[in-house]
C-alpha cells in the first residue's frame, strides 16, 4: 500500500494544477461516499439498522491501512473449494437462485449481492407488483459479464412466472402462464455400491432434484458420508404438460442411515422443516470474533481502483483488530482449507451445510485443520497482517451457492420453527406427507 501510496503521490505531484485540484477533490468524494456509506445489518434476534458517524479525525484511520492493497483482489486467488458431490450435482452455471423470506424485499434481497439500486429501480419500475414478493416465492438472476443483472426470474405462483431482460432503456418484462398439471411423484432406493447420486439417478430423479434433496437435507446429514444399505424415499411435485415434465418441487425427503429415520418437509415458505415444525439450520454468528470491530473496507463486488480505474472486486468485508484477536466459526462446518497461500496469507475456510461457505484471511495463526469438524463460536485462527495486508486486519467472507454476498446484511440461516397457524398447517401437511414417505 505503501508503495502504491507512493507512486500515487508521485504521479499527483506531477499533473498541472488543475488536474490535481480535480483529481483532489474527487478522492475525498470517492473516500467520503465510501466512509459515510451507511450500512445496515439483522442480528439474529431483532433486526437493526446501524448507521456509523464519523469524526473527521476517524477518516484518517479507515483509510485502507488495515485492508487489502486496493489493486489486489487477494481472495480471488483462491477458489471457493468444491467437493465431488458439487460436481454430480452441479446447477446451471452463473444462475443465482433465492428463495423469499419473511421482511424480503426486492432490494434487501438483490442488495446483499451486491446488484446496484439503479438496476434495482429500474427493475421496480418495469412491473410495480414487484414491491409485493411473497414468502415462499423463488427468485432468480443471471449477471452480466460487469456483474449487472442481466436477467431476474420470478415464479410468482405454479401459473405464473414473469421474467425481466435487460435492454437499452430498462427492464423488459414477459410473463409466462402454466398449463400443466401437478402431479405427485413418490420415488425410493437403497445404496447399493454406489453413491446416493447414482441410486437417485437409477429410481429416476433430474439433477436439479437430487441437488434439491441434498439441500433440503443438508444440516442434517453429510451425504458423502451415506453407506450401503442406507435407504431414502422423497415425494416431488411435478408438473406435466402434454406427458412432458416442466418443473418439479420438492415435497418431503426421508433418509435412513445407520438404523436412523431423518425428515425434512416442505412448508408454505418454501423451506425445510423436521417432522415437528422446527427449523434444521442452526443460526450463524454475524461477526467472525466475539466482539465487534471497526469496518476498515466494505464489501464491494465493483471495487474500482481510483487511479487504474480497473475493477477490483472486495469480495469481503475487512475489520481492523488487533493481532491475536480469536477469530470463531460463524457457523457449524467443516474446515475445507487451512494454509498459508499467498495473498491471502494464512487462511481459513468453512463449509456450512452445502450452501454457505465462509472465509477468513490474513491470519497469524490457524488453529484447525482440512476436514475437521467445527462449531459455532469454535476459533479457528488468531488474526493477523500476513499475506497482502497493509495493516492488522481480519477479510472476511460468506459464499452463498459459490456466489459472495456482504457479510453485514446477507440472510443467514437463523435458528427458528414454525409457530402458530403456520406450524399447525405445517403438522396438517406432514402427516399427509410421511405416509407416502415408505421405505423398502
Ligand atoms: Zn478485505
Amino acid at each position: 500500500m505503501q508503495q502504491i501510496a507512493r507512486s500515487v503521490a508521485l504521479a499527483f505531484n506531477n499533473l498541472p494544477r488543475p488536474h490535481r485540484v480535480m483529481l483532489g477533490s474527487l478522492t475525498v468524494l470517492t473516500l467520503a461516499v465510501a466512509v459515510w456509506r451507511p450500512y445496515i445489518y439483522h442480528p439474529v434476534s431483532t433486526p437493526i439498522v446501524k448507521t456509523i458517524e464519523l469524526e473527521k479525525s476517524d477518516v484518517r484511520s479507515l483509510l485502507p491501512e488495515a485492508s487489502e492493497p486496493i489493486d489486489q483482489a487477494a481472495q480471488e486467488e483462491e477458489a471457493i473449494p468444491q467437493d465431488e458431490l458439487d460436481d454430480k450435482t452441479e446447477a446451471e452455471v452463473g444462475v443465482h437462485e433465492y428463495v423469499v423470506s419473511t421482511g424480503d424485499t426486492l432490494s434487501s434481497v438483490l442488495n446483499q449481492y451486491g446488484i446496484e439500486m439503479g438496476d434495482i429501480s429500474q427493475l421496480a419500475a418495469s412491473d410495480k407488483e414487484l414491491r409485493n414478493l411473497k414468502i415462499g416465492q423463488q427468485l432468480s438472476w443471471t449477471l452480466t459479464d460487469a456483474g449487472d443483472l442481466q436477467r431476474l426470474t420470478w415464479e410468482m405462483s405454479r401459473r405464473e412466472t414473469r421474467t425481466y431482460d435487460r435492454t437499452e432503456n430498462g427492464f423488459k418484462m414477459t410473463s409466462e402462464l402454466q398449463q400443466g398439471d401437478w402431479v405427485n411423484s413418490a420415488m425410493k432406493g437403497t445404496l447399493g455400491g454406489g453413491s446416493f447420486v447414482a441410486s437417485a439417478r437409477d429410481a429416476g430423479l433430474t439433477s436439479g432434484e437430487i441437488s434439491s434433496v441434498i439441500k433440503a437435507m443438508q444440516w442434517q446429514m453429510d451425504f458423502r458420508k451415506l453407506k450401503k444399505g442406507d435407504a431414502w424415499s422423497v415425494l416431488m411435485s411435478r408438473e406435466m404438460l402434454d406427458g412432458k415434465r416442466e418443473q418439479s418441487q420438492l415435497v418431503g425427503v426421508r433418509l435412513r442411515s445407520d438404523g436412523k429415520d431423518y425428515y425434512a418437509i416442505r412448508a408454505e415458505d418454501g423451506k425445510f422443516y423436521d417432522r415437528n415444525g422446527t427449523g434444521l439450520a442452526k443460526g450463524f454468528l454475524r461477526f467472525p470474533t466475539s466482539k465487534q470491530f471497526r469496518v476498515s473496507s466494505n464489501f464491494n463486488p465493483r471495487r474500482l481502483n481510483p487511479v487504474t480505474g480497473r475493477v477490483a472486486p472486495h469480495r469481503g468485508v475487512d475489520f481492523a483488530m488487533p493481532q491475536g484477536t480469536p477469530v470463531l466459526a460463524v457457523g457449524d462446518g467443516e474446515v475445507v482449507m487451512a494454509k498459508r497461500s499467498g495473498a491471502a496469507g494464512y487462511y481459513v475456510a468453512v463449509r456450512h451445510g452445502r450452501t454457505y461457505t465462509t472465509r477468513y484471511m490474513h491470519l497469524r495463526k490457524l488453529l484447525v485443520k482440512p476436514g475437521q469438524k467445527v462449531k459455532r463460536g469454535d476459533r479457528i485462527a488468531l488474526s493477523g497482517n500476513t499475506g497482502r495486508s497493509t495493516g492488522p486486519h481480519l477479510h472476511y467472507e460468506v459464499w452463498i451457492n459459490q456466489l459472495a454476498v456482504n457479510p453485514l446484511t446477507a440472510k443467514l440461516p437463523r435458528t427458528e420453527g414454525l409457530t402458530g397457524k403456520d406450524r399447525s398447517d405445517y403438522l396438517a401437511q406432514v402427516k399427509e406427507v410421511i405416509p407416502q414417505l415408505g421405505l423398502d
